[in-house]
Protein backbone atom coordinates (compact mmCIF):
# COMPACT_ATOMS: atom_id res chain seq x y z
CA UNK A 1 0.00 0.00 0.00
CA UNK A 2 1.42 3.35 -1.20
CA UNK A 3 1.55 6.23 0.69
CA UNK A 4 -1.52 7.97 -0.97
CA UNK A 5 -3.71 4.71 -0.12
CA UNK A 6 -2.76 4.91 3.79
CA UNK A 7 -3.77 8.10 4.12
CA UNK A 8 -6.77 8.28 2.57
CA UNK A 9 -8.14 4.59 4.49
CA UNK A 10 -10.21 6.93 7.10
CA UNK A 11 -11.71 8.60 4.60
CA UNK A 12 -15.51 9.25 3.29
CA UNK A 13 -17.27 7.02 0.74
CA UNK A 14 -16.72 9.91 -1.78
CA UNK A 15 -13.25 10.76 -1.09
CA UNK A 16 -12.09 7.32 -1.10
CA UNK A 17 -13.33 6.49 -4.09
CA UNK A 18 -11.14 9.31 -6.04
CA UNK A 19 -8.23 8.72 -3.98
CA UNK A 20 -7.69 5.25 -3.56
CA UNK A 21 -4.75 5.66 -6.20
CA UNK A 22 -1.90 3.53 -7.38
CA UNK A 23 1.46 4.66 -7.01
CA UNK A 24 3.13 7.11 -9.32
CA UNK A 25 5.63 6.24 -11.60
CA UNK A 26 8.97 8.66 -11.85
CA UNK A 27 6.99 10.92 -14.63
CA UNK A 28 4.62 12.10 -11.41
CA UNK A 29 1.17 11.88 -13.78
CA UNK A 30 -1.95 13.01 -11.53
CA UNK A 31 -4.10 10.49 -12.56
CA UNK A 32 -3.43 7.15 -12.41
CA UNK A 33 -2.64 5.62 -16.41
CA UNK A 34 -3.67 2.66 -18.16
CA UNK A 35 -1.16 0.12 -17.27
CA UNK A 36 -1.37 -1.62 -20.87
CA UNK A 37 1.04 -4.18 -20.43
CA UNK A 38 0.75 -8.44 -20.12
CA UNK A 39 3.75 -8.86 -18.22
CA UNK A 40 6.39 -7.21 -16.07
CA UNK A 41 10.39 -7.09 -16.66
CA UNK A 42 12.80 -8.47 -14.31
CA UNK A 43 16.52 -6.67 -13.86
CA UNK A 44 18.15 -10.04 -13.56
CA UNK A 45 17.54 -13.73 -13.07
CA UNK A 46 17.81 -13.58 -9.17
CA UNK A 47 15.36 -10.91 -9.09
CA UNK A 48 13.02 -12.77 -11.83
CA UNK A 49 13.12 -16.04 -9.36
CA UNK A 50 12.50 -13.56 -6.10
CA UNK A 51 8.84 -12.87 -7.70
CA UNK A 52 8.17 -16.40 -8.98
CA UNK A 53 9.18 -17.54 -6.01
CA UNK A 54 6.93 -14.93 -3.72
CA UNK A 55 9.97 -13.67 -1.78
CA UNK A 56 9.46 -10.47 -3.58
CA UNK A 57 5.50 -9.36 -3.57
CA UNK A 58 4.69 -7.80 -7.04
CA UNK A 59 3.14 -8.27 -10.69
CA UNK A 60 4.30 -10.82 -12.87
CA UNK A 61 1.78 -11.25 -15.82
CA UNK A 62 -1.40 -9.18 -16.08
CA UNK A 63 -3.69 -12.47 -15.83
CA UNK A 64 -2.95 -12.45 -12.15
CA UNK A 65 -2.31 -8.68 -11.13
CA UNK A 66 -1.96 -5.43 -12.74
CA UNK A 67 -1.57 -1.78 -11.50
CA UNK A 68 -4.65 -0.56 -13.34
CA UNK A 69 -6.25 -3.20 -12.14
CA UNK A 70 -5.24 -3.24 -8.65
CA UNK A 71 -6.35 0.34 -8.48
CA UNK A 72 -9.98 -0.52 -9.25
CA UNK A 73 -9.77 -3.67 -6.59
CA UNK A 74 -8.83 -1.42 -3.69
CA UNK A 75 -11.26 0.71 -4.28
CA UNK A 76 -14.01 -1.85 -4.89
CA UNK A 77 -12.50 -3.71 -1.31
CA UNK A 78 -12.69 -0.10 0.63
CA UNK A 79 -16.13 0.92 -0.77
CA UNK A 80 -17.30 -2.56 0.53
CA UNK A 81 -15.85 -2.80 3.78
CA UNK A 82 -13.60 -5.61 2.80
CA UNK A 83 -10.15 -6.66 3.13
CA UNK A 84 -9.77 -7.12 -0.55
CA UNK A 85 -11.34 -7.67 -4.21
CA UNK A 86 -10.59 -9.32 -7.39
CA UNK A 87 -11.72 -8.04 -10.54
CA UNK A 88 -12.61 -10.32 -13.31
CA UNK A 89 -13.46 -9.82 -17.26
CA UNK A 90 -17.70 -9.41 -16.63
CA UNK A 91 -20.03 -9.71 -13.55
CA UNK A 92 -20.58 -13.36 -15.02
CA UNK A 93 -17.12 -14.23 -14.31
CA UNK A 94 -17.40 -12.83 -10.77
CA UNK A 95 -20.40 -14.97 -10.00
CA UNK A 96 -19.22 -18.29 -11.54
CA UNK A 97 -16.03 -17.69 -9.60
CA UNK A 98 -17.68 -17.24 -6.61
CA UNK A 99 -19.28 -20.32 -7.25
CA UNK A 100 -16.41 -21.93 -8.68
CA UNK A 101 -14.00 -21.17 -6.17
CA UNK A 102 -15.57 -22.81 -3.32
CA UNK A 103 -18.03 -25.13 -4.20
CA UNK A 104 -16.84 -28.85 -5.16
CA UNK A 105 -18.40 -31.69 -6.51
CA UNK A 106 -21.05 -33.17 -3.83
CA UNK A 107 -21.39 -29.90 -2.37
CA UNK A 108 -24.83 -28.37 -2.11
CA UNK A 109 -26.04 -24.64 -3.02
CA UNK A 110 -28.85 -23.10 -1.63
CA UNK A 111 -30.08 -19.67 -4.01
CA UNK A 112 -32.59 -17.53 -4.35
CA UNK A 113 -35.13 -18.52 -7.16
CA UNK A 114 -35.04 -14.63 -7.91
CA UNK A 115 -31.40 -13.91 -9.49
CA UNK A 116 -30.25 -12.96 -12.89
CA UNK A 117 -31.19 -15.07 -15.91
CA UNK A 118 -27.83 -16.00 -16.80
CA UNK A 119 -27.21 -16.84 -12.94
CA UNK A 120 -30.24 -19.01 -12.89
CA UNK A 121 -28.73 -21.10 -15.66
CA UNK A 122 -25.29 -21.58 -14.30
CA UNK A 123 -26.72 -23.01 -11.54
CA UNK A 124 -29.34 -24.82 -12.98
CA UNK A 125 -27.60 -25.74 -16.29
CA UNK A 126 -23.58 -25.76 -15.51
CA UNK A 127 -23.16 -26.24 -11.78
CA UNK A 128 -24.60 -29.93 -12.18
CA UNK A 129 -22.38 -31.17 -14.92
CA UNK A 130 -19.60 -30.46 -12.06
CA UNK A 131 -21.31 -32.19 -9.58
CA UNK A 132 -22.87 -29.60 -8.01
CA UNK A 133 -26.24 -29.95 -6.22
CA UNK A 134 -28.76 -26.85 -5.38
CA UNK A 135 -32.10 -26.11 -4.21
CA UNK A 136 -34.00 -22.70 -5.76
CA UNK A 137 -35.68 -21.21 -2.77
CA UNK A 138 -38.60 -18.31 -2.12
CA UNK A 139 -36.20 -14.91 -1.30
CA UNK A 140 -39.46 -13.54 0.33
CA UNK A 141 -40.18 -16.95 2.28
CA UNK A 142 -36.89 -17.04 4.39
CA UNK A 143 -38.56 -19.44 6.95
CA UNK A 144 -38.66 -22.14 4.57
CA UNK A 145 -35.13 -21.96 3.70
CA UNK A 146 -34.02 -24.46 6.57
CA UNK A 147 -35.81 -26.93 4.91
CA UNK A 148 -33.77 -27.29 1.78
CA UNK A 149 -31.06 -27.51 4.21
CA UNK A 150 -28.77 -30.68 3.38
CA UNK A 151 -26.13 -32.53 5.45
CA UNK A 152 -23.28 -31.24 2.35
CA UNK A 153 -25.20 -27.58 2.13
CA UNK A 154 -21.75 -25.12 1.58
CA UNK A 155 -23.40 -21.76 -0.12
CA UNK A 156 -26.28 -19.48 0.57
CA UNK A 157 -26.49 -17.23 -2.49
CA UNK A 158 -28.89 -14.20 -3.29
CA UNK A 159 -29.53 -11.14 -5.36
CA UNK A 160 -31.28 -8.15 -3.57
CA UNK A 161 -32.40 -5.98 -5.36
CA UNK A 162 -33.52 -9.11 -7.81
CA UNK A 163 -33.09 -8.41 -11.28
CA UNK A 164 -36.07 -7.79 -12.77
CA UNK A 165 -37.80 -8.84 -9.82
CA UNK A 166 -36.96 -6.14 -7.17
CA UNK A 167 -37.36 -8.28 -4.41
CA UNK A 168 -35.76 -7.05 -1.54
CA UNK A 169 -34.41 -9.79 0.73
CA UNK A 170 -33.06 -9.50 4.36
CA UNK A 171 -29.92 -9.57 4.43
CA UNK A 172 -29.71 -9.52 8.27
CA UNK A 173 -32.12 -12.44 8.74
CA UNK A 174 -29.99 -14.41 5.64
CA UNK A 175 -26.89 -13.52 7.31
CA UNK A 176 -27.77 -14.70 10.96
CA UNK A 177 -29.02 -17.85 8.99
CA UNK A 178 -25.80 -18.20 7.33
CA UNK A 179 -23.96 -18.05 10.71
CA UNK A 180 -26.34 -20.32 12.39
CA UNK A 181 -25.61 -23.07 9.62
CA UNK A 182 -22.25 -22.33 9.40
CA UNK A 183 -22.94 -21.33 5.48
CA UNK A 184 -21.17 -19.41 2.88
CA UNK A 185 -23.08 -16.16 2.60
CA UNK A 186 -22.64 -14.98 -1.36
CA UNK A 187 -24.27 -12.02 -2.02
CA UNK A 188 -24.86 -10.07 -5.39
CA UNK A 189 -24.61 -6.27 -4.93
CA UNK A 190 -25.23 -5.32 -8.49
CA UNK A 191 -28.24 -3.64 -8.37
CA UNK A 192 -27.23 -1.64 -4.97
CA UNK A 193 -24.03 -0.70 -5.64
CA UNK A 194 -21.15 -0.04 -2.69
CA UNK A 195 -23.03 3.21 -2.51
CA UNK A 196 -26.35 2.08 -1.32
CA UNK A 197 -25.70 -1.42 0.87
CA UNK A 198 -22.66 -2.97 1.89
CA UNK A 199 -23.54 -6.65 2.05
CA UNK A 200 -20.68 -7.28 3.98
CA UNK A 201 -22.02 -5.53 7.12
CA UNK A 202 -24.82 -8.16 7.19
CA UNK A 203 -22.35 -11.04 7.78
CA UNK A 204 -21.75 -11.70 3.33
CA UNK A 205 -18.58 -13.66 2.83
CA UNK A 206 -18.62 -12.59 -0.95
CA UNK A 207 -19.81 -9.72 -2.25
CA UNK A 208 -19.94 -9.57 -6.49
CA UNK A 209 -21.06 -6.91 -8.94
CA UNK A 210 -21.38 -6.91 -12.60
CA UNK A 211 -19.55 -4.08 -12.98
CA UNK A 212 -20.88 -3.12 -16.10
CA UNK A 213 -24.01 -1.57 -14.90
CA UNK A 214 -23.69 1.55 -12.26
CA UNK A 215 -20.39 1.50 -11.69
CA UNK A 216 -19.42 1.70 -15.58
CA UNK A 217 -22.45 3.52 -15.70
CA UNK A 218 -21.83 4.68 -19.09
CA UNK A 219 -22.68 1.36 -21.08
CA UNK A 220 -19.02 1.14 -22.59
CA UNK A 221 -17.32 -1.43 -21.09
CA UNK A 222 -17.71 -5.05 -19.31
CA UNK A 223 -16.23 -6.19 -16.08
CA UNK A 224 -16.98 -7.71 -12.97
CA UNK A 225 -15.84 -7.89 -9.42
CA UNK A 226 -15.54 -10.09 -6.31
CA UNK A 227 -14.92 -8.65 -3.03
CA UNK A 228 -14.64 -10.05 0.95
CA UNK A 229 -12.16 -11.21 3.45
CA UNK A 230 -8.40 -11.77 2.28
CA UNK A 231 -8.30 -15.28 2.63
CA UNK A 232 -12.39 -15.72 0.54
CA UNK A 233 -10.72 -13.70 -2.15
CA UNK A 234 -7.25 -15.49 -2.10
CA UNK A 235 -9.73 -18.48 -3.31
CA UNK A 236 -11.21 -16.29 -5.89
CA UNK A 237 -7.85 -14.82 -7.31
CA UNK A 238 -6.67 -18.11 -7.52
CA UNK A 239 -9.42 -19.69 -9.54
CA UNK A 240 -9.34 -16.79 -11.91
CA UNK A 241 -5.79 -16.40 -12.34
CA UNK A 242 -5.48 -20.12 -13.06
CA UNK A 243 -8.63 -20.21 -15.67
CA UNK A 244 -8.58 -17.19 -17.41
CA UNK A 245 -11.27 -14.48 -16.26
CA UNK A 246 -9.12 -11.59 -15.05
CA UNK A 247 -10.13 -7.93 -15.94
CA UNK A 248 -8.30 -6.09 -18.83
CA UNK A 249 -6.11 -3.20 -17.84
CA UNK A 250 -8.34 -0.98 -19.91
CA UNK A 251 -11.70 -1.86 -18.64
CA UNK A 252 -10.21 -1.67 -15.03
CA UNK A 253 -8.75 1.92 -16.00
CA UNK A 254 -12.46 3.25 -17.31
CA UNK A 255 -13.86 1.12 -13.90
CA UNK A 256 -11.84 2.80 -11.42
CA UNK A 257 -12.42 6.46 -13.41
CA UNK A 258 -16.36 5.57 -13.22
CA UNK A 259 -15.75 5.08 -9.55
CA UNK A 260 -14.82 8.54 -8.89
CA UNK A 261 -18.38 9.67 -10.30
CA UNK A 262 -20.40 6.68 -8.63
CA UNK A 263 -21.36 8.36 -5.71
CA UNK A 264 -23.07 11.86 -7.50
CA UNK A 265 -24.50 9.53 -10.38
CA UNK A 266 -26.44 7.60 -7.78
CA UNK A 267 -27.82 10.24 -5.89
CA UNK A 268 -29.65 11.22 -9.33
CA UNK A 269 -29.91 7.86 -10.59
CA UNK A 270 -32.17 7.48 -7.42
CA UNK A 271 -33.65 10.58 -7.19
CA UNK A 272 -34.89 10.44 -10.77
CA UNK A 273 -35.72 6.67 -10.14
CA UNK A 274 -37.70 7.96 -7.18
CA UNK A 275 -39.46 10.62 -8.66
CA UNK A 276 -40.71 8.96 -11.46
CA UNK A 277 -42.18 6.11 -9.52
CA UNK A 278 -44.15 8.66 -6.96
CA UNK A 279 -45.49 10.22 -10.36
CA UNK A 280 -46.43 6.99 -12.23
CA UNK A 281 -47.96 5.63 -9.04
CA UNK A 282 -51.92 5.76 -9.77
CA UNK A 283 -52.06 5.90 -13.57
CA UNK A 284 -54.80 4.41 -15.31
CA UNK A 285 -53.16 1.97 -17.44
CA UNK A 286 -50.62 0.61 -14.85
CA UNK A 287 -51.82 -1.98 -12.17
CA UNK A 288 -48.72 -1.76 -9.56
CA UNK A 289 -45.56 0.28 -9.37
CA UNK A 290 -42.36 -1.46 -8.09
CA UNK A 291 -39.38 0.63 -6.27
CA UNK A 292 -38.16 -0.12 -2.88
CA UNK A 293 -38.85 3.04 -1.59
CA UNK A 294 -41.97 3.75 -2.07
CA UNK A 295 -44.41 2.19 1.20
CA UNK A 296 -46.36 0.75 -0.94
CA UNK A 297 -43.28 -1.59 -1.98
CA UNK A 298 -43.99 -5.35 -0.08
CA UNK A 299 -40.40 -5.31 1.40
CA UNK A 300 -40.34 -1.73 1.84
CA UNK A 301 -39.51 -1.39 5.35
CA UNK A 302 -36.40 -4.42 4.75
CA UNK A 303 -35.00 -1.73 2.19
CA UNK A 304 -35.37 1.19 4.60
CA UNK A 305 -33.10 -0.62 6.82
CA UNK A 306 -30.77 -2.04 4.78
CA UNK A 307 -30.34 0.81 1.47
CA UNK A 308 -29.27 4.26 2.07
CA UNK A 309 -31.64 5.00 -0.92
CA UNK A 310 -33.70 3.07 -3.48
CA UNK A 311 -32.06 2.36 -6.50
CA UNK A 312 -32.10 3.49 -10.19
CA UNK A 313 -34.60 0.75 -11.24
CA UNK A 314 -38.17 0.48 -11.27
CA UNK A 315 -40.40 -1.60 -12.03
CA UNK A 316 -44.46 -1.77 -13.75
CA UNK A 317 -47.09 -3.68 -14.43
CA UNK A 318 -49.21 -3.24 -17.23
CA UNK A 319 -53.01 -3.58 -17.85
CA UNK A 320 -53.15 -5.80 -20.87
CA UNK A 321 -50.22 -7.74 -20.52
CA UNK A 322 -47.97 -8.84 -23.29
CA UNK A 323 -49.31 -6.62 -25.52
CA UNK A 324 -49.47 -4.08 -23.59
CA UNK A 325 -45.76 -4.44 -22.87
CA UNK A 326 -45.10 -4.28 -26.68
CA UNK A 327 -47.17 -1.56 -27.45
CA UNK A 328 -45.44 0.55 -24.82
CA UNK A 329 -42.05 0.10 -25.61
CA UNK A 330 -43.06 0.90 -29.24
CA UNK A 331 -44.11 4.03 -28.26
CA UNK A 332 -41.16 5.03 -26.59
CA UNK A 333 -39.47 8.29 -28.37
CA UNK A 334 -36.38 8.83 -26.52
CA UNK A 335 -35.74 5.50 -23.57
CA UNK A 336 -33.37 3.18 -25.19
CA UNK A 337 -34.48 -0.58 -25.68
CA UNK A 338 -31.55 -2.36 -24.48
CA UNK A 339 -29.85 -5.27 -22.76
CA UNK A 340 -28.06 -3.01 -20.24
CA UNK A 341 -28.79 -1.25 -17.24
CA UNK A 342 -27.42 0.92 -14.83
CA UNK A 343 -26.11 3.74 -17.83
CA UNK A 344 -26.33 7.34 -18.55
CA UNK A 345 -29.31 6.76 -20.34
CA UNK A 346 -32.96 5.68 -19.64
CA UNK A 347 -33.58 1.98 -20.83
CA UNK A 348 -36.84 0.21 -21.10
CA UNK A 349 -37.31 -3.63 -21.08
CA UNK A 350 -40.28 -5.80 -21.22
CA UNK A 351 -38.84 -9.57 -20.18
CA UNK A 352 -42.06 -11.08 -21.11
CA UNK A 353 -41.45 -10.29 -24.86
CA UNK A 354 -37.93 -10.33 -24.86
CA UNK A 355 -34.86 -11.69 -22.69
CA UNK A 356 -37.27 -13.96 -20.45
CA UNK A 357 -39.64 -14.92 -23.63
CA UNK A 358 -38.45 -18.57 -24.03
CA UNK A 359 -38.50 -19.15 -19.99
CA UNK A 360 -41.99 -21.13 -19.66
CA UNK A 361 -44.78 -18.80 -18.32
CA UNK A 362 -44.96 -20.95 -14.87
CA UNK A 363 -41.17 -20.21 -14.55
CA UNK A 364 -41.52 -16.29 -15.63
CA UNK A 365 -44.66 -15.96 -12.55
CA UNK A 366 -42.23 -17.92 -9.94
CA UNK A 367 -39.40 -15.05 -10.63
CA UNK A 368 -41.81 -12.04 -10.63
CA UNK A 369 -42.09 -11.81 -14.30
CA UNK A 370 -45.83 -11.09 -14.93
CA UNK A 371 -47.05 -10.35 -18.78
CA UNK A 372 -46.91 -6.90 -18.22
CA UNK A 373 -44.17 -6.13 -16.45
CA UNK A 374 -41.68 -3.13 -17.74
CA UNK A 375 -38.27 -2.64 -16.04
CA UNK A 376 -37.16 1.29 -16.61
CA UNK A 377 -33.85 2.26 -15.38
CA UNK A 378 -33.56 5.45 -14.99
CA UNK A 379 -30.60 7.35 -16.52
CA UNK A 380 -29.44 10.24 -16.09
CA UNK A 381 -31.10 12.65 -18.22
CA UNK A 382 -33.95 15.53 -17.36
CA UNK A 383 -36.41 13.86 -15.12
CA UNK A 384 -38.85 16.18 -16.76
CA UNK A 385 -37.68 14.22 -20.39
CA UNK A 386 -37.79 10.84 -18.79
CA UNK A 387 -41.11 11.29 -17.11
CA UNK A 388 -42.74 12.78 -20.76
CA UNK A 389 -41.42 10.03 -22.74
CA UNK A 390 -42.76 7.95 -20.40
CA UNK A 391 -46.49 9.43 -20.17
CA UNK A 392 -46.22 9.28 -23.95
CA UNK A 393 -45.99 6.12 -24.56
CA UNK A 394 -48.61 5.00 -22.04
CA UNK A 395 -50.94 6.92 -24.06
CA UNK A 396 -52.16 4.30 -26.19
C1 LIG B 1 -25.90 -8.00 -15.58
C2 LIG B 1 -25.92 -8.75 -14.33
C3 LIG B 1 -24.99 -9.79 -14.11
C4 LIG B 1 -23.99 -10.25 -15.15
O1 LIG B 1 -23.09 -9.25 -15.47
P1 LIG B 1 -22.29 -9.15 -16.87
O2 LIG B 1 -21.34 -8.05 -16.65
O3 LIG B 1 -23.33 -8.89 -17.92
O4 LIG B 1 -21.63 -10.47 -17.09
C5 LIG B 1 -25.02 -10.43 -12.87
N1 LIG B 1 -25.92 -10.09 -11.93
C6 LIG B 1 -26.83 -9.11 -12.12
C7 LIG B 1 -27.79 -8.76 -11.03
C8 LIG B 1 -26.86 -8.40 -13.32
O5 LIG B 1 -27.77 -7.44 -13.50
Amino acid sequence: MNKEQNKETNKRFETRAIRTQTARSQHREHSTPIFATSSFVYEDVEQMQAYFGGELKGNIYSRFSNPSVKEFEDKIASLENCERAMATASGMAAVFASFLAFLKAGDHLIASRAVFGSTFQVIAQTLPKYGIEYTFVDPLQPETWEAAIRPNTKMLYLETPSNPGLAVVDLEWAGAFCKAHQLLFNVDNCFATPYLQNPADFGADIVSHSATKFIDGQGRVLGGVVAGKHDIVEQVFLFIRRTGGSLSPFNAWVLSKSLETLAVRMDRHCSNALALAESLDGHSKILRINYPFLPSHPQHEIAKRQMRQGGGVITFELEGGVQAGVQFLDRLKMISLTANLGDSRSIASHPASTTHLRVPQEERLLIGITEGLIRISCGLEHIDDIREDILNALDF
